[in-house]
């Protein structure tokens, strides 16, 4: 290992908790689709920060929205009104199905936050024994204690019981399990339209239609956790948009403050009326900064043409994905929709992973099911090929 690295990786140890198995370099400075560690070697990154610098990084509409907003104010808190806050929310009401967006800081955040509402709603409206959250087996919505107990994985609860109770699990796209679940008691179905940590599995539209449906009839709300695949990431603004099917609350959080934290929660006006003052709250939720960032992410995806132009490179990436799949004879589909993919190997694929990385390309593999891709959303053709060909070396190489 080089000497820098291998330096700084012996004063980590010794200072920060260790709860994460990093790979062994540091990632110093980024511009568009490539990022350079501290060694200066170049990589070309189609891991984004786990699908958070979704314009590439050093965005110039990013690095102008911080640094003219550190120079008017970074903080205020929400005693007081934050106009970028408003005009983000503006936009998100705007261009989703959402009336009202309350603002936190991270995906698991804007998750506890859903579970709260969600709960809150049902006691309101229905009764004080109409708190069941259901969610899929496989999913994932974080690391709090709700969130990690609505994640349908137990080895992310291991270790941390008493869990907190009601909530109960179905396997992905099981439309009988699904119906047979369902009851008075649940107060929230909760899903990702794509699964992302799970290993990049897409929900049928089929079984989108059927929640929506047992949530009507059942009195329960309808909640999309689109935190990674949401604005953009699957070619269309929000992955729902993908079926005729619209949630009662969405969060978000990975892309929309472009590496600055933030996460949202949106929902109809019938069910944030739930919510009043004191109810819920962030300090540092929506503060000036993370929110004129955001906004300046939300015009240029809402730009005209914009998400024509990733679903037509997105398409042209799959395909010369699944023409690698195919010959080396990985037996897979590569699934996913947009910049979000999977590629679906029958073992490990950290070989891959670390093979690509000392040819220069940043992939990860998720779920111990399959390598995910998660480029720029404006990553160009001749960054597609670099990758694609780098791909091929190291298939051929050690699969
Ligand atoms: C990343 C992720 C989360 C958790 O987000 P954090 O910001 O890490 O708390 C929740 N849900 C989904 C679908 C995610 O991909």
């Amino acid at each position: 290992m080089f000497e820098k690295t291998h330096a700084m990786i012996q004063r980590g140890q010794e200072v920060v908790m260790n709860t994460y198995g990093r790979l062994p370099m540091a990632i110093v400075k980024g511009k568009g689709s490539i990022v350079w560690d501290i060694e200066g070697k170049q990589y070309l990154d189609f891991v984004t920060g786990l699908a958070v610098s979704s314009l590439g990084h050093s965005h110039p509409a990013v690095v102008e929205a911080i640094q003219k907003q550190a120079e008017e104010i970074v903080h205020t808190s929400n005693l007081y009104w934050i106009p970028n806050q408003i005009a983000l929310a503006e936009k998100l009401v705007e261009h989703s199905f959402a009336d009202k967006i309350f603002f936190c800081n991270s995906g698991a955040e804007a998750n506890e936050a859903a579970i709260k509402l969600a709960r809150k709603y049902a006691k309101e409206h229905y009764s004080e024994d109409k708190y069941e959250i259901l969610t899929l087996v496989n999913s994932f919505h974080g690391r709090t204690l709700a969130t990690l107990t609505a994640t349908g994985q137990t080895k992310y609860q291991e270790g941390y019981a008493p869990l907190p109770e009601g909530f109960t699990y179905v396997p992905i796209n099981d439309l009988a399990q699904l119906e047979e679940k369902m009851s008075p008691k649940v107060a929230a179905v909760m899903l990702e339209p794509i699964q992302g940590e799970g290993g990049v599995f897409p929900l049928e539209v089929e079984f989108l239609a059927k929640a929506r449906k047992l949530c009507d009839d059942y009195g329960a709300l309808l909640i999309f956790d689109e935190v990674q695949v949401g604005l953009g990431r699957t070619g269309k603004l929000f992955a729902y948009e993908w079926s005729n099917v619209a949630p009662d609350i969405m969060t978000l959080a990975k892309a929309l403050g472009g590496g600055v934290p933030i996460g949202a929660m949106l929902t109809k006006e019938e069910v944030a009326s739930t919510f009043k003052p004191g109810d819920h709250a962030s300090t540092f939720g929506g503060n000036p900064l993370a929110t004129a960032v955001g906004c300046a992410v939300m015009d240029v995806i809402t730009e005209e043409g914009f998400l024509e132009d990733v679903l037509k490179r997105a398409q042209y990436f799959k395909l010369k994905l699944q023409k690698l799949a195919d010959k080396y004879q990985t037996g897979t589909e590569i699934r996913g929709q947009g910049f979000i993919l999977g590629w679906p190997l029958d073992r490990s694929g950290a070989e891959i992973v670390e093979g690509a990385r000392e040819k220069g390309l940043l992939i990860n593999f998720v779920g111990g099911k399959a390598l995910r891709f998660l480029p720029p959303l404006n990553v160009s053709y001749q960054e597609i090929d670099g990758a694609i060909t780098i791909l091929d070396q190291v298939f051929a190489e050690c699969w």
